[in-house]
């Protein structure tokens, strides 16, 4: 089928198109600079950004993919989790235009689709398969048994996402919004085992309660509390080992995790998502101990791991052939959609 996707839930407007699993359009308009100087996404600003990309976007994804509006099959949208506003937007968008061409339309869940995505570059999903998903609004795990219906979570972060936690280091560090991609740079002249940063919830007792959870906000504190001891001894911050050594324990603990449940579940495959997924540290180790314990490792091109419309259109693409039922015109947004619910 030939469908195009909708993605809104965040800062992104998305469009994305594709026929089957092949890739035609990848249209992304992000408002990340308007953002910027606020150090965090402002969900007010986010909205009016997706209003004024919206069409333009869409116009540019069926270009590029040489399509005309009239010759899809199907529409797909994220209809949750994200911010409500700017979920509204697209799937106003994707109702309108469900409507208009009267084609079928599919209000799907972003995480769901943040793991279709995979599709698009390394063909059918092995199913089951365990997805890790971190990007800033998300750090969880899930046992995915069938990408268009049936997802379980194992686990997720019980304060800061992943991302968030980048961000904020980053932040103390100096350096731009969004920090993940200049932490990720600046780590790569430095040294991981500069400073010994704490493993959230590793020890035994907290693996009795939460063997499967994150939690970042304490070594965010305990980053802060090193910069801030080396600033009041007038020493200079090394920005470089700093970097690496808090990604090192971020990435640790995500990939000790991942297969520590891969194992547990009995999958052969780790699928990593989201926009921390682009990190370079956390591919090159989840391949490396992944390898080591026979489980094989899946993470899409870091375009793909950023919120896209693709992801949306792969997953819409799944549900038309596996023959789901199409979603009713008046589907809300939910802000709060719980992965359980791949489609609404
Ligand atoms: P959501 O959580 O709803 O998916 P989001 O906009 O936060 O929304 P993404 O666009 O998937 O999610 O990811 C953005 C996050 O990924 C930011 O926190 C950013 O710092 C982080 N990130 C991007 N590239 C890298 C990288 N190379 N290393 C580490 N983190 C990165
Ligand atoms: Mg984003
Ligand atoms: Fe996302």
């Amino acid at each position: 089928p030939l469908v195009l996707g909708i993605e809104t839930s965040c800062d992104e407007t998305g469009v994305g198109i594709v026929r089957g699993q092949t890739l035609l359009a990848d249209a992304v308009a992000s408002s990340v600079d308007e953002h910027a100087r606020f150090g965090g996404v402002v969900p007010e600003v986010a909205s009016r950004a997706h209003l004024e990309a919206m069409v333009p976007t869409i116009e540019r994804a069926c270009e590029t993919a040489g399509i005309r509006l009239d010759d899809v099959d199907a529409i797909s949208v994220t209809s949750g989790p994200g911010l409500v506003g700017a979920l509204l937007v697209g799937v106003a968008a994707a109702k309108s235009l469900a409507l208009g061409l009267g084609k079928p339309l599919y209000a799907v869940n972003h995480l769901a689709a943040h793991v279709a995505v995979d599709q698009l570059e390394h063909g059918p999903l092995p199913e089951p398969c365990l997805a890790m998903l971190v990007s800033g609004g998300h750090s969880s795990l899930l046992l995915v048994e069938d990408v268009t219906g049936e997802i379980d979570p194992l686990g997720s972060t019980i304060d800061d996402a992943a991302g968030e936690a980048f961000d904020k280091v980053a932040r103390l560090l100096g350096l731009p919004f969004p920090g993940g991609p200049h932490i990720d740079r600046a780590a790569r002249s430095g040294s991981s085992v500069a400073i010994d940063f704490p493993r959230g919830l590793t020890t035994r007792r907290d693996l009795e309660r939460h063997r499967f959870d994150f939690s970042f906000s304490g070594l965010k504190t305990a980053v802060a509390r090193w910069v801030e001891a080396r600033e009041r001894s007038g020493e200079p911050v090394p920005v470089e080992d700093v970097a690496a050594s808090f990604q090192e324990a971020v990435c640790d603990v995500l990939v000790r995790k991942a297969l520590d449940a891969a194992g547990d579940r009995g999958v052969e495959h780790l699928l990593i998502g989201g926009g921390v997924a682009a990190n370079s540290r956390l591919r090159a180790m989840a391949e490396e101990r992944a390898a080591a314990k026979g489980i094989r490792v899946r993470v899409p091109r870091p375009g793909l791991c950023t919120d896209n419309g693709a992801m949306v259109a792969a997953l819409g693409s799944e549900m038309v052939s596996r023959g789901r039922a199409p979603s009713g015109l008046d589907v809300p947004a939910d802000s709060s959609l719980p992965v359980t619910v791949v489609q609404q």
